[in-house]
């Protein structure tokens, strides 16, 4: 489906009405092509006083073939001492593609302040479709209150600057574990900080991330591998995408096959033809199976366990809507929303888990909705489903973490799929705009944001549920 305005306010007429009656103005973004620098500038990083992921940071930046904005501050952050923002040269201020502040040193809230003076002279010089990081603490595992308070604040800040930066600029907080009580996430680091957190680095300065802002990510301690090509970071991996056959599911397909996967698609037999041409096209194979049958868990079992031997990736994506308030909803719609979305996500993790299908360094990715966090007018049944898949998020995280298998979630926001096309198109229009980026997402960033979660370098990331949304003020 298209967005007529966002095209509309791209031409000449359109930009003179825009500004002229301060209509929203929905940026071009970004969005990923293999071979495309990460970024389209270069990177400005600093830190709090006593920061500890200098030296990851830099590491990472170097790896990616990132430029550094102020390479002498980079150099004396590395070897400990807080980089100073750099400097505006002249009347022509330097523009950056990226800001990285490390503020794990932040211990009270006075200290705070850092984070000011590091962003406040840079709040315009950001490039469009920028992107701003902040690294931090979990808060739980902060030894004092001051300390939790002070790194609980950091929220504040980026989701405030990802509403106020324009222009495409995307910000998110970065949570990395330090001693290993937080129970989301798991043990402590392994020595290598930097292999655990370069996927999360990389995603999020990248065009991938084009419609994620204002999240808060958690990077424990899970085992984590680099790939030998980050073009193709899921070389080898067999991956299960579940409705596949249109929508976000066919867009997941093409990514997931794009960056290396084996991908088995599966959707109904009703849309068997449609499923076997996103298969064709993609190299991959097709499974037509109602995943609500009750011998479906069985029959995928066998499927994957004959033709593959394993399942490295499942993807929970097939989904239903079946809207009605709650007075004049008939119990069919409410059984069959909760059977697809949610029930069946779990008699088939309960299947591919007890036959080990699944090895270590597997994932299970979820969709839910932010339907699932907001809650939403004439969709109990499908918000009850949405939140259901977020506490099975929860539950599953930590106790697949022994078996070294990550469980996260994706929560889509305003997605221009058939879904949303069906909605009337007055709530269609506030839908689309109500977010930062004043525009839907495309399938594309939900399979991107999938993607992330699925590569082998993120097994540090689980128990996450990431809302790709633009920054919607539903449930925000
Ligand atoms: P879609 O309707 O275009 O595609 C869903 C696919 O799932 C279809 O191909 C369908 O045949 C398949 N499916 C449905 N029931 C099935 C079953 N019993 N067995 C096997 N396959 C089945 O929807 P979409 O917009 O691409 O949504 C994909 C996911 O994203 C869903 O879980 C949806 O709830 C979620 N989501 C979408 C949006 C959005 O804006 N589009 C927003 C939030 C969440």
């Amino acid at each position: 489906m298209t967005d007529r305005y966002a095209s509309f306010v791209q031409s000449a007429a359109g930009r003179a009405l825009v500004k002229r009656l301060g209509l929203p103005d929905p940026p071009r973004l970004r969005r990923h092509r293999p071979g495309d620098p990460l970024l389209a500038g270069p990177a400005l990083v600093g830190a709090a006083t006593g920061g500890r992921l200098a030296e990851p940071i830099t590491k990472i930046l170097a790896a990616a073939g990132v430029e550094l904005a102020d390479p002498a501050a980079a150099a004396d952050w590395a070897g400990g001492a807080p980089a100073q923002p750099a400097r505006s040269h002249g009347d022509t201020q330097q523009r950056y593609g990226a800001l990285l502040f490390d503020a794990t040193g932040i211990t009270d809230s006075a200290e705070l302040r850092q984070l000011y003076d590091f962003f406040h002279p840079q709040a315009r010089a950001v490039l469009p479709s920028g992107r701003v990081i902040v690294l931090g603490t979990p808060p739980q595992e902060c030894p004092t209150p001051r300390e939790a308070t002070a790194q609980r604040a950091l929220e504040g800040l980026v989701r405030s600057i990802g509403k106020e930066f324009g222009r495409g600029t995307t910000a998110q907080l970065v949570y990395v574990t330090r001693t290993g009580s937080d129970a989301a996430t798991g043990p402590a680091l392994p020595a290598d900080t930097a292999t655990s957190l370069e996927s999360t680095v990389r995603f999020l300065l990248s065009g991938r991330s084009a419609y994620v802002s204002g999240q808060v990510i958690r990077v424990g301690g899970g085992a984590a591998s680099a790939p030998a090509d980050w073009d193709r970071p899921l070389d080898g991996q067999v991956v299960l995408v579940t409705g596949a056959a249109r929508g976000i599911g066919a867009a997941l397909a093409k990514v997931l096959a794009r960056d290396g996967a084996q991908v088995v698609a599966l959707d109904i037999p009703a849309a068997g033809d449609a499923l076997a041409a996103v298969a064709n096209d993609i190299g991959g194979t097709a499974v037509q199976l109602d995943l609500t049958a009750p011998d479906a868990p069985t029959r995928l079992a066998e499927h994957l366990a004959s033709r593959h031997g394993r399942v490295d990736v499942v993807v929970h994506n097939a989904g239903i809507t079946r809207d009605k308030t709650l007075g004049r909803m008939d119990a069919d719609r409410w059984d069959q929303v909760i059977d697809v979305n949610l029930s069946s996500q779990e008699r088939i993790n309960d299947v591919l888990l007890e036959r080990e299908l699944i090895p270590a360094g597997g994932r299970v990715i979820s969709v839910s909705s932010i339907a699932g966090i907001a809650g939403n007018r004439g969709q109990t049944n499908y918000a009850t489903s949405k939140a259901g898949v977020i506490g099975l998020v929860d539950s599953l995280a930590p106790a697949l973490r022994e078996r070294g298998i990550s469980v996260n979630a994706v929560a889509p926001g305003f997605i221009e799929t058939r879904l949303t096309a069906r909605i009337p198109l007055v709530v269609r229009e506030a839908g689309r705009r109500m977010n930062s980026l004043a525009q839907g997402g495309l399938p594309v960033d939900v399979a991107e944001t999938i993607g992330w979660l699925a590569w082998p370098a993120s097994g540090a990331v689980s128990g996450n549920v990431v809302r790709v949304c633009g920054q919607s003020l539903l449930g925000a």
